[in-house]
């Protein structure tokens, strides 16, 4: 079979769609896409941009491959464990598609090499989950206007938005630094497997979209996946203009690594367990902590805690201003996933130091109060 017929049949389910054809094909064939982290997110991600014919692909990872991360990492067999994650990685990729070219870059992103990188590359994804990395991309995307589609993810929650330079706002718009956005250590926080397989797949699905033109890339929103609640959310986030990289006098203007006492700033989210929360209202302090219930109505009007707000997720942004600056308010909601959002939601709208209660009223109806229902 010549390579052309064989690229033929290979990519014939790309080439029968209208808003991809051999226009589009031709185009992933040119691009060049750089994968930062090859974990739980750069695996999927990787493995359908190889799997789409992106022509050419880098993975950035200057870690081994361990056996507790084949449980989210499907880049890797077992084989693997022990063996440099970029060059296991690149392998993989190239076992799947050999027409495509496939750099291993196995190194720890810094501001010393990540102009030289970011370079050779068209778009970027960010997989990694450090938070200090995460500043890093983002700072040197704005810098060398490269677009970015980055994604995190935490125990049952993930968290998805693009930025293309020139047309919205940056990671550190919706995440100013010091407002810690609530990306877990998986190794801390642990995760389940095959949640990355959801957001890395849609971090794949944005990069073929912004190689192809085809559709609307994620602009100016940020979607959130709750696995418990299967619930995804959508919510609208400008362009800072006094964002410190993309705002209108910036003061980040190369790219630079983040000390590390920076990134645990005390203004980031906070977690509270319920029986915390229960002792924290047994305390009858003068003034009591501000709930915020972001349920739907009905759930809300079922049961809830005593002088707590209701105002549902999908309202909040409309209804922040409802929420005093002085006043430090803890969300609730069923189970921890829709109140995580809602301090995404704060902690972009630059509320100080939102609370999350972690396992949400169905926690407090197990470990507090078995009288309350919840819907
Ligand atoms: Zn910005």
């Amino acid at each position: 079979m010549s390579p052309s017929s064989r690229e033929r049949e290979r990519y014939q389910r790309h080439l029968t769609l209208a808003e991809i054809g051999a226009a589009g094909q031709h185009k992933l064939g040119e691009a060049r896409v750089l994968v930062v982290g090859a974990g739980g997110l750069g695996s999927p991600a990787a493995l359908y941009l190889a799997a789409a014919g992106c022509g050419t692909l880098g993975l950035v990872d200057g870690d081994r491959v361990e056996l507790s991360n084949l449980q989210r990492q499907v880049l890797f067999a077992t084989a693997d464990v022990g063996r440099a994650k970029a060059e296991a990685g690149r392998e993989r990729l190239a076992a799947l598609n050999p027409d495509i070219r496939v750099v291993a870059h196995a190194l720890e992103l810094r501001a010393a090499n990540v102009r030289e990188l970011f370079a050779q590359y068209d778009i970027v994804l960010d997989g990694t989950d450090r938070l200090a990395a995460r500043y890093l991309i983002n700072d040197a995307c704005v810098i060398l206007r490269r677009p970015l589609v980055s994604a995190a993810i935490h125990r049952f929650e993930g968290q998805l938005m693009t930025y293309v330079p020139g047309r919205g706002p940056c990671y550190r718009c919706a995440f100013p630094q010091g407002a810690a956005a609530p990306v877990g250590n998986c190794a801390e926080a642990g995760v389940l497997g095959v949640l990355p397989g959801v957001l890395g797949t849609l971090q794949a699905t944005e990069a073929i979209k912004l190689i192809t033109g085809a559709g609307e890339p994620l602009i100016g929103r940020l979607i959130t996946y709750d696995a418990l609640e299967m619930r995804f959310g959508d919510f609208r986030i400008s362009r800072r203009r006094d964002c410190a990289v993309c705002g209108d006098a910036p003061t980040i203007t190369e790219p630079r690594d983040t000390p590390a006492p920076a990134v645990a700033a005390p203004a980031g989210l906070q977690r509270l367990s319920v029986t915390q929360l229960r002792d924290l209202l047994a305390q009858g302090e003068r003034e009591p902590p501000l709930l915020v219930d972001v349920r739907e109505v009905e759930e809300f009007s079922a049961g809830h805690l005593a002088d707590a707000v209701n105002i549902p997720l999908g309202e909040l942004a409309q209804r922040l201003a409802e929420i005093a600056s002085d006043r430090q308010p803890i969300f609730i909601c069923r189970s921890g996933g829709r109140s995580l959002a809602a301090c995404q939601l704060a902690l972009a709208a630059r509320i100080a130091a939102p609370v999350n209660l972690e396992g949400g009223m169905r926690a407090w109806a197990a470990e507090v109060d078995p009288t309350i229902e919840v819907l």
